[in-house]
């Protein structure tokens, strides 16, 4: 997770246990539209397809359907009933199986079903094209029982611009490729916020740090350049935070710049950041 920085640097970060595992959450967002108040997702985390050897490579918890709780608990918040059927807009950042493992389930005959049946399914098409091709080294990033049996089951709205206004503009979707090509950040809208979702482009406030950058990402310099960018974007704005998709703690962050680094200006939770009042 933190390519080149040394292990006793990043391990004051996030201490690894007997097998170098650090904890890493997998923070899918879900959020009214305000054109409609239709409910939309980004994405899902690894879903509970895991045979017991890969989930534990991985220390993926399969013992909890932690996205369906949590549309529960969201719903519960404002006295509803909220299902995976309700979401109706799903946006894919990109394919990698942390990302999107959760998008398709076994029904009870064993067939591969949409998780989010009634969804309109936002993916980029230049980034589907390299996850059916990946190179040798991030094929195991993708597993295409993941997205494959989406082609014929839900409605796809392939985006194929390099930055695309979704939904009266409430939410720009952007490609990025030091991750992987086209993985889309999304800025949404929410109030008189904004909130960047950063998918691996920032995955904890651990990268805010420049040179922390994945061991993953195939072009790991312009991950650096593309972070910059973000950061400078955001700098201009105080009441836009950055959302952290795999942070096991941290759900927002706000960064500022000092000499020629980047650093923490303040952390909070999504709750705390969205409130009236706040930023
Ligand atoms: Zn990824």
């Amino acid at each position: 997770m933190f390519g080149v920085v040394p292990k006793p640097l990043w391990e004051k970060c996030l201490p690894p246990d007997e097998k170098n595992r650090i904890r890493l959450a997998m923070r899918a967002l879900v959020f009214q539209r305000a054109m409609d108040g239709l409910w939309c997702m980004i994405d899902c985390g690894a879903g509970l397809r895991w045979d017991a050897k890969h989930a534990s490579i991985y220390g993926i918890d399969v013992t909890r359907d932690y996205v369906r709780e949590g549309l529960v608990a969201v719903g519960l918040s404002l006295g509803l009933d909220l299902k995976p059927t309700d979401i109706r807009c799903f946006i894919a950042t990109h394919l990698h199986f942390d990302h999107i493992g959760g998008l398709v389930r076994e029904d009870t005959d064993g067939k591969l079903v949409p998780t989010f049946p009634n969804a309109l399914h936002f993916i980029h098409k230049r980034h589907w094209e390299y996850a059916l091709r990946p190179t040798e080294r991030d094929h195991a990033s993708f597993r295409r029982e993941d997205y494959l049996p989406l082609e014929h089951q839900v409605e796809i709205e392939w985006l194929e611009e390099s930055e695309t206004p979704l939904f009266e503009g409430q939410v720009v979707s952007r490609s990025v490729h030091g991750h992987t090509p086209h993985m889309q950040i999304l800025d949404i809208r929410l109030g008189d916020k904004v909130l960047t979702y950063t998918a691996d482009l920032v995955p904890t406030v651990h990268h805010v740090r420049l040179p922390y950058i994945m061991g993953y990402d195939l072009q790991p310099l312009q991950t650096l350049a593309e972070k910059k960018d973000l950061f400078s974007r955001m700098a201009l704005n105080p009441r836009q935070a950055l959302f952290l998709e795999h942070d096991p703690v941290t759900e927002c962050v706000r960064v500022r710049r000092s000499d020629h680094q980047w650093e923490v200006l303040e952390s909070s939770t999504l709750a705390a950041f969205i409130s009236p009042g706040k930023g």
